[in-house]
């Protein structure tokens, strides 16, 4: 084992030596060498800076990496390293996440006759725990810890953010169902939501339109909404409409957006949505309660049923109680609202599979989900001459 070296480590107005690991260890039959953050920082800006090589997997990458360093997956690494540094007595400084990765590739690259390998111990953890920087992005620094736990996620990452915060939703209805959806999306930094609501808050709202606050009784809901949102995520744009969807005002209300959440609670609106949304080829993620039981479903123009497919007629009053005269629990609609954010945030990102085609059903009071089948109706009075 090699001595610790030591180094000078300026420590507020007073100069303390600090010990740099440098470990020599068996990992496996192979020699590992481990370099720590400072260390590492230190050689990178000497006369003879090393290569830095990151075995994380894409979506690590994309989510913040050090500067000048080249990207080979670790299980990849072998075949990748000869191209990306052609003379093995190059100085590399391999690291992972947390440095076991970054062990392993640092083992097999020795015995690739590389003879200059260290591994980051700690990782790029580590590096970030010690203030050291990374390579700047296009995200400020704040956005990039808002959305953390998006940039670790699998099949989202950065481009997955940068998508979402270009994107253009509209909540129709800042309700039971809207009120969840639009947090979550928010939170989610969705850059555009435009909220379109005629109602105004009632004390009688507020056991499950979580997004109104007792002081917004009397308010306009979009905009007790819209505040709410603003100080959520300063990120993104609100535009909260005060109006009453309707067959004349759809086609404008709807313009420009990408995904439709509906969150309505009447038939004419849902209808005149349907048209709309048909007409511009906006897919939409239709839920609705009743009680203790919700159901979703997700409508694609052209390639999915409608919402005439489900309902071809209007459901007569008495077969479709409203929820002040049916009840509804307040959880539930908070549960489907969130459901639905998710639906569109996939749609969005064009990631798993999207609830098109089949109507998920709760029945909160058994606990059980169910799905069913929906199939496109060749007949149907909305969507049969839409490819
Ligand atoms: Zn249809």
């Amino acid at each position: 084992m090699r001595p610790a070296r030591t180094r000078d480590n300026t420590e507020g107005d007073r100069t303390v030596a600090q010990p740099v690991t440098q470990q020599a260890g068996e990992f496996g039959r192979a020699t590992l060498r481990e370099i720590d953050a400072g260390g590492a920082d230190s050689l990178l800006h000497s006369a003879t800076p090393p290569t830095l090589v990151d075995v994380r997997e894409q979506h690590e990458w994309d989510a913040g990496h050090l500067a000048g360093a080249l990207h080979a997956p670790v299980d990849s690494v072998a075949t990748m390293i000869h191209g990306l540094v052609p003379n093995p007595e190059t100085p590399l400084v391999v690291y992972c996440a947390h440095g076991v990765r970054s062990a392993r590739a640092a083992v097999a690259l020795g015995a690739l006759g590389y003879t200059n390998v260290q591994s980051l111990a700690g990782g790029i953890v580590a590096w970030e725990e010690a203030g050291l920087p990374l390579a700047p992005t296009a995200r400020t620094d704040a956005q990039h810890a808002r959305y953390a736990r998006h940039l670790a996620l699998p099949g989202f990452g950065a481009e997955g953010q940068a998508r979402l915060l270009r994107a253009r939703v509209l909540i129709l209805g800042a309700g039971g169902l809207g009120s969840p959806a639009a947090l979550y999306l928010a939170a989610a930094g969705v850059g555009t939501l435009r909220l379109v609501d005629f109602d105004t808050v009632d004390i009688s709202n507020l056991q499950r339109q979580v997004i109104h606050t007792t002081s917004g009784v009397g308010t306009a809901k979009v905009a007790s909404a819209a505040n709410q949102l603003r100080a959520l995520n300063p990120d993104i744009q609100v535009e909260a409409i005060n109006e009453r969807l309707t067959a004349d005002n759809a086609g404008a209300l709807t313009n420009g957006m990408e995904v439709i959440l509906d969150c309505t609670d009447t038939f004419d609106a849902r209808y005149a949505l349907n048209r709309a949304a048909l007409a511009a080829r906006i897919p939409v993620v239709h839920a609705s309660v009743y009680r203790y039981e919700a159901r979703l479903t997700v409508f694609t123009p052209g390639s999915g049923p409608c919402y005439r497919c489900m309902h071809a007629t209007e459901p007569i009053a008495e077969a479709a109680p409203a929820c002040d005269v049916a009840g509804v629990l307040g959880s539930v609609p908070g549960v489907f609202g969130a459901l639905q954010a998710t639906e569109a945030i996939k749609l969005l990102l064009g990631i798993g599979a999207p609830l098109v085609g089949r109507i998920m059903l709760w029945d909160a009071l058994d606990a059980r989900f169910d799905e069913m089948r929906l199939q496109r109706d060749p007949a149907c009075a909305d969507c049969s001459t839409v490819q």
